[in-house]
């Protein structure tokens, strides 16, 4: 079959809840990615940071062929010799006590406000059903009912609800803000501490700090959702270390894996991970021997080809490349590490059509927010194939 066939077979069997290129892909390696008619592209999308480690890669492949032929699924019911591993490996990983494993990254974000409520409840001395938690506009934590209730964009939720209650929404980027909606009844703090699918929005210097400044001061849990921005994409393990934060809970996704499998995390100290009792939450396949074994290759991958400084090294290189493109298009490059974009003028007319024009010349991303094409290419990436792809990109931005 072409690609012409299998996009039609989605069209037609498929829910229409995603707006794809229009490129069929088949085999990955690395950085590169081909369809099946035969074309290469180097994906500057990296599954939205969930391939920080590349495509396939044969040490993470490896684990999991190994680890399927021995034992997959045990669930939670009985132990596994793969999870108590993760565990520690991620405590010394990371420097927090605890974690508690998940699959998607939406399952994470919600475990961490079941938590952060009980903490609430049991620490706090919140009345109990009444925790607030406090969010940012423009925010993307998944989309279950409930981070859906605290996102800010209408079409995520315009047929959804009734919504969950207990969300507050301030302006990103404005610590005032935050400080101004704090109650006695706070229980939390949740922000991304760059927002990538809102168009990869950096906020000022000193927001974090200030933000775990107040938390610490008003006894409210700092939550950092780093399911796009952790393991290495910005240059640095999290991006909070960017300013010298340390969250009380921080949530990972996505490069867990290596996109080999659905795996997610919420890390924090025993005070507060410590509060969850056996039956009051769970998951069949959260923390399977599989998924285990592949989270704990995927983080070895990181460490052991260090990824994270390569991000930091690498991303600088392409911000500066980028930001010399002369484009009467562009309104902004910005970026840390290898989680870049490039913001388009209002009347360049949308995003979508550069990311075309780049599929075309063999690239593959997706716009975010409309006006911003991102470059969040696998940590795996050389500064060779940065340089092979610059004149493409070059000449996408200069066209009409
Ligand atoms: C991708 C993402 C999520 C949701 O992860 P899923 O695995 O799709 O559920 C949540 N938060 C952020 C910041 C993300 O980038």
């Amino acid at each position: 079959m072409n690609s012409q066939e299998y996009i039609a077979l989605e069209e037609k069997y498929g829910a229409h809840n995603y707006h794809p290129l229009d490129v069929v892909l088949t085999k990955g390696e690395g950085v590169w990615v081909y369809d099946v008619d035969g074309n290469k592209y180097l994906d500057c999308l990296s599954a939205y940071s969930a391939l920080n480690q590349g495509h396939v890669h044969p040490k993470i492949l490896k684990a999991l062929l190994e680890q399927a032929k021995k034992l997959t699924l045990t669930s939670r019911a009985f132990r596994n010799d793969q999870l108590p591993l993760l565990y520690k490996e991620l405590a010394e990983l990371t420097g927090y006590d605890m974690s508690l494993l998940m699959n998607s990254g939406v399952e994470a974000v919600e475990t961490a406000i079941k938590v952060a409520r009980k903490w609430a409840y049991r620490k706090k001395g919140v009345a109990r059903n009444s925790a607030e938690i406090i969010t940012a506009s423009g925010n993307f934590h998944g989309r279950t009912i409930t981070a859906i209730s605290f996102s800010t964009k209408s079409h995520y939720r315009e047929d959804f609800g009734p919504f969950t209650p207990g969300f507050i929404t301030v302006p990103y980027g404005d610590a005032k803000r935050i400080q101004q909606a704090v109650t006695p009844n706070t229980a939390a703090v949740l922000i991304e501490p760059i927002q990538g699918e809102a168009g990869v929005i950096i906020p000022p210097p000193g927001y974090l700090k200030e933000l775990a400044g107040i938390c610490k001061k008003n006894n409210i849990l700092f939550i950092t959702d780093e399911i796009q921005t952790g393991l290495g994409r910005t240059g640095k393990l999290f991006a909070c270390e960017h300013e010298g934060v340390r969250p009380d809970i921080t949530i990972i996704g996505k490069a867990l894996s290596g996109g080999f499998y659905p795996v997610s995390a919420v890390l924090a100290d025993e005070e507060v991970l410590g509060l969850f009792e056996p039956g009051e939450h769970g998951s069949t396949f959260g923390g399977s021997p599989l998924a285990a074994a592949i989270a704990r290759a995927a983080l070895n991958v990181i460490n052991e080809e260090n990824l994270v400084e390569k991000a930091n090294v690498l991303g600088e290189y392409l911000l500066e490349q980028l930001s010399e493109i002369p484009s009467r298009h562009v309104k902004e490059v910005r970026g840390r590490g290898l989680l870049i974009g490039i913001e388009l003028k209002p009347e360049a007319g949308g995003a979508r059509r550069f990311c075309e024009a780049l599929q075309h010349r063999g690239i593959l991303t997706k716009d975010a927010h409309e006006n911003v094409i991102r470059f969040t290419p696998p940590l795996v990436i050389d500064k060779q194939t940065i340089d092979s792809v610059l004149p493409a990109i070059r000449d996408v931005l200069n066209m009409i």
